[in-house]
């Protein structure tokens, strides 16, 4: 099929709809407008008059803090509502799915702090007769893609420093978990958002690249900021050189987990199974590759395939529940793939059971699976899972170590678990990796340190004042004295 053909099929797709059933028994959990090309170019149409004339670019950035603030304070309120819907349409345990509601509630309420205090610099005394001005203005109207993984806090991520910086919006959700990015845009608006500042367009599967191409490609937005996987990435910054419009990716990982014999071990553990198993392995940023001293390797993998047994998988919205289903039949499927393909490559050395009761025998399960003795280039030490499969690798000296934890095409994060500062500064400094954790995973603590990758992991960076940045444009303005006043 043509690339047209498609685009006509896309359009006649107005005014249906598609459903979003559950990766826990398959019932049905919601059904969404599937909208076309033709949606698409209208809510571009909208955040492209929005920016120009609304008055949102040019507004007081105080008033845009309020709105910010509102919805934060909003969002803590309802945790709840965010937090089930996350549950059920990515499959996320109700605590996880919590975290993610509160994280992203702060991450709006930073952006509406630095909203507040936007500033540019001034450069003086180079010349008599002469000043200079850096100013920050809004980039303009900005399309978001985002994947389905943490639903809500991809998007917070974008929206809050789009909305803090003066730009209006377009976003395109994952077909999986479209609800509460639509809840996040209600909230604005009932925080004082103008509601064509921020549009949202849905699709089905079918529509989904389409529909993101059409935004990446569209020369009426300046900016384009995606998560989500490094091929499809690809494809958005192809298409966003249409009118070399700013282009921000957060891609994959195949992150390095880092465990030197001298680590407090009851810790590295903790952080070896958290990297991993955190919403099912389904992480951008996990810690797939372990990478395990030799003196102390035997007994570690032995003590996590311990309490990888102990993990209670089910329905994500039980409250007893530490591991839910993966998001849909695809990605289950290509899990399986990799765990029938890492043992041809590896020893497998633990696989655990799915629930086999109350309609969960249906629903997408994969078990902790844990590989020991893989080879560096194999596959799956080399791609991306996103299941709860991890690849044990050893070292012996801090070199190799380093070696191995950069052999890899990605470069989003690492950490390293020592006691010996040396160590920890050697390897930190060598691991190309955009954010590395020294004695944690997955540490969100400080969670307004900026964040994206190195290599094939990204473009820019989110959170924080870097992430403002990326939604500002740069203007210097000289003012000169006429000469006769000189
Ligand atoms: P995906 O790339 O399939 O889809 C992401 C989004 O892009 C969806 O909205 C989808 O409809 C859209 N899309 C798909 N193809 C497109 C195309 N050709 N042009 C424009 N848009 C397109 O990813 P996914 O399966 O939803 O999410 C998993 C991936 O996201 C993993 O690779 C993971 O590592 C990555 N991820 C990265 C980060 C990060 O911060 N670096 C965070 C979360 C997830």
């Amino acid at each position: 099929m043509t690339l047209a053909a498609e685009r006509d099929v896309a359009s006649n797709h107005a005014g249906a709809t598609f459903s979003r059933y559950s990766p826990v028994d398959g019932s049905v959990v919601a059904t969404y407008p599937n909208q076309g090309l033709d949606e698409t170019r209208a809510a571009i149409a909208t955040a492209r008059t929005a920016f120009d004339k609304s008055g949102w670019a040019t507004s007081a950035a105080k008033d845009r803090a309020k709105v910010l603030q509102t919805a934060s304070n909003l969002m803590l309120e309802r945790v709840d509502d965010f937090a089930t819907w996350i549950a059920k349409e990515a499959g996320k345990p109700m605590k996880a799915a919590r975290s993610e509601v509160v994280h992203s509630a702060h991450v709006i309420a930073h952006y509406a702090a630095l909203a507040s205090d936007m500033r540019g610099e001034a450069i003086t005394q180079q010349v008599p007769d002469a000043i200079g001005l850096v100013v920050n203005e809004p980039i303009g109207a900005v399309g978001i893609i985002t994947p389905w993984n943490f639903p809500l806090s991809l998007v917070a991520r974008k929206v809050a420093p789009a909305l803090a910086a003066g730009c209006t919006l377009v976003a395109k959700p994952s077909h999986f978990t479209p609800k509460v990015t639509l809840m996040l845009r209600d909230l604005l608006i009932e925080s004082g958002m103008p509601a064509e500042v921020f549009s949202v367009v849905t699709s089905d599967i079918d529509n989904g690249a389409l529909v993101g191409q059409e935004i990446a490609g569209s020369t009426q937005l300046d900016m384009v900021a995606f998560t989500g996987s490094t091929e499809a990435g690809k494809a958005v910054a192809r298409a966003a050189t249409s009118n070399v419009k700013r282009v921000a990716l957060e891609l994959g990982g195949k992150s390095p987990n880092i465990i030197f014999a001298d680590a407090e071990l009851d810790d590295a553990l903790r952080g070896a199974y958290t990297g991993i198993y955190l919403n099912s392995g389904q992480v951008c940023q996990a810690g797939t590759r372990l990478l395990v001293q030799r003196s102390v390797k035997d007994e570690f993998v032995e003590r996590l395939i311990d309490m990888s047994k102990k993990i209670r998988m089910g329905d994500p919205l039980d409250p007893q529940t530490e591991m839910g289903p993966l998001v849909n039949e695809k990605q289950f499927a290509r899990v399986q793939g990799y765990v029938e393909r890492g043992i041809s490559e590896a020893k497998l050395v633990y696989r655990g059971e799915t629930p086999k009761d109350g309609g969960m025998e249906r629903g997408h399960f994969v078990a902790p699976t844990i590989f020991d003795e893989v080879d560096s280039r194999a596959t799956i030490a080399q791609e991306e899972i996103f299941g709860p499969v991890l690849s044990v690798l050893t070292f012996d000296t801090t070199e190799e170590a380093i070696r191995l934890a950069n052999e890899t095409m990605y470069g989003l994060a690492a950490a390293v678990w020592t006691t010996n500062i040396n160590t920890a500064f050697e390897v930190t400094k060598a691991i190309r990796a955009g954010t590395v954790w020294v004695n944690a995973y997955h540490a969100t603590s400080l969670n307004n340190m900026p964040y994206g990758g190195y290599g094939q992991s990204g473009l820019g960076r989110e959170l924080g004042q870097h992430g403002l940045h990326e939604y500002l444009e740069t203007k210097s303005i000289q003012i000169q004295l006429p000469r006769k006043r000189r």
